[in-house]
């Protein structure tokens, strides 16, 4: 049976939610699937007279019969417990207290149960003469939760998680499932409600937002209308959210093979406009310029790059998301700012590399990356003699090469024909090809077609395409 979402309003105070337990013979989850050291982590607690249980994805994913990313698991033990029981334990975390249990590589995740917050723990602006604030949980003035360390019981934690269907356990004592808000019918009918009143959980963290998105498409569920409802009106939320946290998310959302369906949703909802607020310029009603479609390529690109197991970087996509922008920049900066070409594509890469920092934050070792991709898109075009060769060494030459496809693909013309000549040069034998950059035309870059002319300055006589 269906719950009316007006029913699911959640008391400040509440208790949690009630369990249904399914017992091992009534559910599809074997341990045969769960990875050792997950299964290692959850017996040695157990061992130890906890309660040990796998959560969230973990259990979601084999229910579904996917193999999960992770294996998250929670406990009743504190994190202080936990490091106590494990010699290869690393307590993180400072707004969200973590066990990570490390095996080589491999990290296994140790949560403790999470309660509810005082209502007095809001960080109003106010209230100083109210209850000194606790050391455990913090609220903005807005009902986001800046930290959340109050411990509970299964049934608080349970409420507190964000999809009915990430709030099925995996207990490891007698390997039953225990489901929490209808997790399983809403699994079976691949329906994904929130916990609670969408609202509030929104504003909670404004992440959710970006979360129901990236289920909806990643598991193929259908958002409810209550969910989907206040996100529009919610998206600028995002705002609040440190700039690192949402690259994360971004990872997750653009380079885990879903990217093309995340982005129309999240273009739907108005929350891609949040996350490149400088790209807001670019977009038009109907999704579909030029711009747009190279956007899109770009994700479908990665796409198909993850399908095929091919290496992608996050700075690629950063490259191809500002590229539009980065045009307009340079021409103002040419046009009416009177910057060489050269120095225009600095400044502009620059620029906007910074303003980007201040929503999703790209680590910097990736933007010099961008950079040189940017950079060789204006080398490209300039093969003759021995150019051609020394580019083709480049250490991001393959990076371009791509990128430079994906804009052939999108803007046809001269800039199709030069990837082409770039497939052809690197499909030719390396004695054959010092003869094909001899017959190039070195055609000027894109956005170097000012209108301006330098006096005394040559004139190209290769063939100028419009704008
Ligand atoms: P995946 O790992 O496949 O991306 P997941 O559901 O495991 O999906 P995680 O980010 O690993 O996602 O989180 C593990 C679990 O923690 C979730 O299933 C959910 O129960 C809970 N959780 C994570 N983030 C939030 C959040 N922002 N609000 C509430 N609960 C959350
Ligand atoms: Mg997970």
């Amino acid at each position: 049976m269906q719950r009316v979402a007006g029913r699911q309003r959640v008391p400040v105070r509440s208790r949690g939610l009630e369990p249904t337990v399914i017992a091992r013979a009534d559910h599809s989850i074997s341990r045969a699937d769960i990875s050792d050291n997950a299964l290692k982590v959850l017996y040695r607690l157990n061992k130890a007279g906890y309660k040990a249980f796998l959560v969230g994805g973990g259990v979601r994913d084999l229910l579904l019969g996917l193999k999960p990313k992770d294996f998250d698991i929670c406990t009743d033990a504190t994190p202080e417990q936990v490091y106590a029981l494990f010699r290869n334990c690393r307590l993180v975390g400072r707004r969200f207290r973590l066990a990570h249990i490390l095996f080589g590589r491999d990290v296994v995740e140790v949560a403790t149960f999470r309660g509810h917050h005082a209502p007095e723990e809001r960080d109003g602006a106010d209230d100083e003469d109210e209850a000194p604030p606790s050391k455990a949980s913090k609220r903005h003035e807005s009902g986001m939760i800046l930290r959340d360390n109050v411990y509970g019981s299964i049934e608080e934690d349970a409420e507190r998680r964000d999809f009915t269907v990430n709030a099925l356990y995996y207990n490891i004592a007698d390997f039953s499932v225990w489901e929490f808000a209808d997790g399983l019918s809403d699994l079976q009918a691949r329906r994904l409600r929130l916990i609670g009143d969408p609202a509030v959980r929104y504003r909670e963290d404004p992440v959710r937002m970006l979360r129901a998105v990236r289920f909806s498409t990643k598991l193929d569920m259908t958002l409810s209308k209550e969910a989907a409802a206040p996100i529009s009106q919610l998206a600028p939320l995002l705002g609040q959210i440190p700039p690192a946290r949402l690259f994360e998310e971004f990872q997750k959302l653009f380079m885990a093979g879903h990217a093309v369906g995340n982005y129309r949703m999240l273009r739907q909802f108005g929350l891609f406009q949040q996350l490149f607020p400088l790209l807001n310029p670019v977009l038009t009603p109907k999704g579909d310029s030029v711009d747009e479609r190279f956007i899109e390529a770009a994700f479908a690109n990665t796409d198909a790059r993850v399908k095929n197991d091919q290496r992608i970087t996050p700075a690629f996509l950063f490259a191809a998301l500002l590229w539009p922008v980065l045009q307009r920049r340079i021409r103002e900066l040419t046009s009416q700012g009177g910057l060489a070409f050269g120095d225009a594509l600095n400044v502009a890469s620059s620029d906007l590399l910074d303003d980007q920092q201040r929503s999703v934050a790209l680590p910097r070792r990736f933007g010099a990356i961008v950079r040189e991709i940017w950079l060789m898109q204006y080398r490209l075009p300039k093969r003759s003699g021995a150019r051609a060769a020394k580019l083709l060494i480049d250490p991001r030459f393959r990076a371009a090469y791509d990128f430079l496809l994906l804009r052939g693909l999108v803007e046809g013309g001269d800039t199709a024909a030069l990837a082409e000549w770039w497939t052809d040069y690197q499909q030719t034998p390396p004695e054959q090809r010092e003869q094909l950059a001899a017959e190039a035309t070195d055609a000027p870059a894109p956005a170097s077609r000012k209108p301006r002319r330098r006096r005394g300055g040559k004139r190209s006589n290769t063939k100028r395409s419009g704008e």
